[in-house]
């Protein structure tokens, strides 16, 4: 799901608070289970795994999976990088400066800096994001021209700048009126605007991608989705599911659930639903359904909750550390360091250093709770499509295609980076999974 990416990056950075309007174009968010074609069984007798790709598509799939897991991890240093640059190289005091000259007004220059800043990160990190854009239409993966893309880059950036710089502003005037104990407030008012952006995500998704009723196309498969929904108990109306016009820009298959309360809602890309049977949308929608009944975004929300408290808590006190130590290099005031504006740059500096670190810890949980949803997903679907195991590996396999999943991924570089489990675990789980034999039951439904 989305959201999991949003509270990753949310963790990583003050900054990527506010681009949940980002589109989820570039990775693959791998929450679809999609369809495929005629290599697909339930478990290749020779090789033991349930996840294989024929020749020629597995020797992309190696080669793009490298270049993913470099990008993932350059960029972040990336960012680290960028931002201790800014400060030694006295660029962060210069842009503080340049602000005061500009305007009187306290609170239009920190605006002006901050939006500053979020160009200046935005401009340093183009490069990787365009290269990642390049291979992915190299790879066949995205079909999005580069006008398009860079119109989507546009607008991020602006959404980003005008809510990003607000956020910024507060988060700093906190700082400077709460010097000792800045990093509870902060962590305070974290909280709910992370929940807020969770409620927004869905307005502000139509900027990018283009979304119609399902049932206006897809008549037929929303009545058998309602079949889902009684099985699971769950409140999922035909007005809350959505088919975005996906094809204009990726060939790869997704689905996600999004938004909290009244913006709550079901989206299915159209590549999924063009290229899969309706069973395996079954499965996808049974999965999606999962997280919802099981309670996985409260349970990660509270698990972010008590992780930022410490994750906060340590920021402040390195940003500290940083500060007394090379404060008069950076051309940061002696006094109250940190509240200065150039003094915020370190501690997006020590937030970004924390990103890095709690990523593996944050994938772990994300992975645990989807594979509670992958079992959820199987079962919701038994009783309803004659095999819900075939089903699944199928959907498994046709999803690791789309995206050209990596069949064998490195167990480290998954524990690391994965925020789902590898399609192989998915697909040699699901191709096992059977509670109903033997007159059993499944561990979330009692038939
Ligand atoms: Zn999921």
């Amino acid at each position: 799901m989305r959201f999991f990416r949003l509270l990753a990056r949310v963790s990583v950075t003050f900054v990527t608070l506010l681009t949940m309007a980002m589109p989820a174009t570039v990775a693959p968010a791998q929450e679809a289970p999609p369809a495929s074609q005629a290599q697909v069984q339930a478990g290749n007798a020779e090789s033991g795994e349930s996840y294989t790709l024929p020749p020629e598509k597995l020797a992309k799939a190696i080669a793009l999976s490298r270049f993913r897991n470099i990008m993932d991890i350059a960029g972040s240093l990336w960012g680290i990088a960028v931002a201790w640059l800014l400060l030694a190289t006295g660029a962060a005091a210069g842009l503080g400066r340049w602000a005061e000259r500009v305007f009187h007004s306290r609170w239009l220059q920190g605006l002006l800096f901050f939006a500053a800043l979020i160009v200046i990160l935005t401009f340093a990190g183009l490069p990787l994001d365009a290269l990642s854009h390049h291979m992915s239409r190299s790879y066949g993966i995205s079909v999005q021209g580069w006008g398009s893309w860079l119109d989507d880059q546009g607008k991020t950036l602006l959404l980003t700048i005008i809510l990003g710089s607000l956020v910024m502003l507060l988060f700093q005037w906190i700082v400077r009126v709460s010097p000792r104990r800045y990093w509870l407030w902060c962590w305070v008012i974290t909280l709910p605007l992370i929940v807020a952006s969770t409620l927004a995500e869905p307005l502000l998704e139509p900027l990018f991608n283009r979304y119609e009723p399902l049932s206006k196309h897809h008549e037929a498969l929303v009545a058998k989705l309602e079949e889902v929904v009684a099985r699971t108990g769950t409140n999922i109306p035909p007005s809350r599911m959505f088919l975005m016009k996906a094809s204009e820009k990726s060939n790869g298959l997704n689905a996600y659930v999004t938004g909290v309360g009244a913006t709550k809602r079901y989206v299915m890309w159209d590549t999924a639903t063009d290229r899969l049977p309706d069973d395996e949308i079954m499965f996808i929608f049974g999965h999606e359904s999962g997280h919802y009944v099981l309670n996985h975004i409260p349970k990660m929300l509270a698990g972010f909750a008590l992780g930022l408290f410490f994750i906060y808590w340590a920021c402040a006190k390195y940003a500290g550390w940083l500060a007394r130590r090379r404060g008069a290099q950076w051309g940061l005031p002696e006094e109250h360091a940190l509240a200065s504006r150039a003094g915020f740059v370190v501690l997006l500096f020590a937030i970004s250093v924390a990103g890095l670190i709690i990523e593996p810890a944050a994938n772990t949980f994300s992975r645990h709770f989807e594979h509670e949803a992958d079992v959820y997903g199987q079962e919701a679907i038994h009783g309803l499509v004659p095999d819900p195991q075939q089903t699944a590996v199928k959907g498994f396999n046709a999803l690791g295609e789309a995206w050209l999943e990596d069949p064998n991924p490195n167990p480290l570089i998954e524990f690391w980076e994965y925020s789902h489990p590898s399609v192989k675990n998915r697909a040699n789980f699901a191709a096992h999974y059977d509670p109903w034999a033997n007159g059993g039951h499944g561990r979330f439904f009692e038939h």
